[in-house]
């Protein structure tokens, strides 16, 4: 067996492997949020109030939105605005809050220029323009087919590099969003001295940066596969 061959029935296997981890950290981030949510914060404020007070004290004037959906809550950089969901912006659930306080750590991000960020950006902007190329291209190479020989391999190339730049935004999301789970821990444990509420804090977001970590194992298996069978189709 050669190297193309090894990686194409490898990842095949893996797929099954990554999608269960994806499901099982999918799952226990809803159920670490639907328990932490009906754990009261000693701190006595809403994400909306806690938003709030967290851009006086650091002196940074944002727009506070309140967003729809469950978990929809995120910062933009673009307009400067923190989005926090109906939920979390009227609760003063200990999940509320750790998700109110990761918002706010990636604005810290934006605001001291923190360069993973930006890297970041750049990288999901080329990765999603490369994804709506995607489509047209498939098409066209399923009608030139019909012509050209090689366009299978040419078509499984440009797979293979868009699901690269997938695992490239999905790997440089890692250290983002880790990085802002540890602010937001930094802020919430200096404000809250109950050390139960504290684990709490830090079960919560670890369970939230569990499901990025399986997103990249998922885009590492595709891009595997494809890379097979492109390296298969090439030999052939
Ligand atoms: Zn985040």
């Amino acid at each position: 067996m050669d190297w193309a061959t090894i990686i194409y029935y490898v990842s095949g296997f893996l797929i099954f492997v990554v999608i269960i981890i994806a499901l099982v950290a999918q799952s226990s981030v809803q159920s670490a949020y639907s328990k932490y949510s009906q754990m009261p914060s000693s701190l006595n404020l809403t994400g909306g109030q806690l938003a709030e007070k967290l851009c006086a004290q650091n002196n940074m004037l944002l727009q506070i939105n309140t967003v729809g959906g469950s978990l929809s809550d995120h910062y933009n950089s673009k307009d400067k605005s923190l989005n926090i969901s109906q939920a979390n912006y009227n609760s003063s659930s200990v999940a509320a809050l750790a998700v109110v306080a990761h918002e706010f750590g990636h604005a810290l991000q934006d605001e001291q220029g923190y360069a993973p960020l930006k890297i970041r950006q750049i990288a999901v902007k080329v990765s999603n323009a490369a994804s709506r190329f995607l489509l047209p291209f498939l098409l066209i190479s399923i009608i030139l087919s019909i012509f050209v020989g090689m366009a299978g391999t040419i078509m499984l190339g440009v797979v293979v590099i868009i699901y690269a730049l997938a695992l490239i935004a999905n790997l440089v999301t890692l250290p983002v969003e880790i990085n802002a789970s540890n602010r937001a821990k930094a802020i919430l444990n200096e404000m809250v001295t109950d050390s139960e509420e504290q684990k709490a804090v830090a079960k919560m977001l670890r369970a939230a940066a569990m499901t990025y970590v399986a997103a990249t194992f998922v885009s590492l298996v595709y891009f595997l596969r494809f890379l097979g069978l492109f390296l298969i189709s090439k030999r052939d």
